[in-house]
């Protein structure tokens, strides 16, 4: 995947994007990331890249030229109607806090594209005319305003990146955590051997621990360590579902539940209960 950004802070991607997985898929060529700097698509000696909003009001506006000829100087982004209807593998995106909320079913779909052309706001934000003739889409990060478009781009590499098939040494890590839906008829991986995992489902992804089995006290679940795949599993899947429960409630309303995970749930509902 080729992916580029546009920003007016290059130096800024100094070191987020060099690490871990995301280093290691650019060291392989699994993606390319390319930086631009928009003040050298600025005809002007000052290389101005903002102006003051028509119609008054606080603060100045990234204009839409550096941005426009930047993108064009690609050559090879195709037509916005074609990344509109999904004809182009391609997407420009423009990252505002008006956007669509990034979450990891639009991770997924991003990591299925061949190139992703992220633009960066700041100040005020970015001239309409991008989002309305450049962009295909706007994707938020959150709902907060940051000052800037960089860290969300930075998210969004990072999200996308670890989602491109051979990214991740195990590619079943991917698919089993928080927020993942299971594929079609997946409801525990399949692998070789007994498995004590289980997939996420849409919902948090279960505790994990490792040694030592007892730090200053603090002991592991005991299920853990007794070697029991099944007990395990089943240990996972109700500390998951318990867990969304306490941290986000929310998503259990939006993933279908089987029928054990629901009876599950009311006995963890119970206990919580008899616990108050
Ligand atoms: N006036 C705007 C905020 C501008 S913040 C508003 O009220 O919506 C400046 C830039 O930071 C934006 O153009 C955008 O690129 C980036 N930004 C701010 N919040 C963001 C968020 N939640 N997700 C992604 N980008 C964001």
């Amino acid at each position: 995947m080729k992916i580029d950004i546009l920003t007016i802070f290059p130096d800024f991607f100094r070191g987020p994007l060099d690490y871990g997985i995301v280093r290691r898929a650019r060291e392989t060529g699994l993606v390319e990331i390319s930086i631009h700097d928009l003040r050298a698509f600025t005809k002007d000696k000052h290389r101005t890249v903002d102006d003051r909003p028509f119609g008054g009001g606080e603060g100045m506006v990234l204009k839409p030229e550096p941005i426009f000829e930047c993108v064009e100087s690609f050559g090879d982004v195709a037509p916005r109607a074609a990344r509109l209807s999904g004809a182009a593998k391609r997407s420009v995106i423009l990252l505002s806090a008006q956007g669509r909320r990034l979450d990891q079913a639009l991770a997924a779909e991003l990591s299925a594209l061949d190139r992703i052309v992220l633009i960066c706001g700041r100040y005020e934000g970015v001239d309409e005319r991008i989002s309305e003739h450049l962009a295909d889409r706007e994707i938020s990060i959150g709902d907060y305003v940051l000052s800037g478009g960089e860290l969300g781009a930075a998210v969004i590499v990072d999200t996308v990146t670890r989602l491109i098939p051979g990214a991740v040494g195990n590619q079943n890590s991917t698919r089993q955590e928080s927020f993942t839906e299971a594929l079609a008829g997946q409801s525990d991986l399949a692998g070789d051997g007994p498995s004590s995992t289980c997939v996420s489902g849409g919902l948090l992804d279960y505790p994990h621990y490792t040694r030592p089995a007892d730090f200053r006290g603090m002991t592991v679940p005991e299920v853990l360590v007794n070697g029991n795949h099944d007990q395990i599993r089943s240990w996972r899947r109700r500390t998951a579902l318990a867990k969304t429960l306490r941290n986000r409630p929310d998503l259990l309303e939006r993933v279908a539940l089987s029928a054990d995970e629901r009876e599950l749930l009311e006995e963890i509902k119970l206990d919580c209960i008899k616990l108050d």
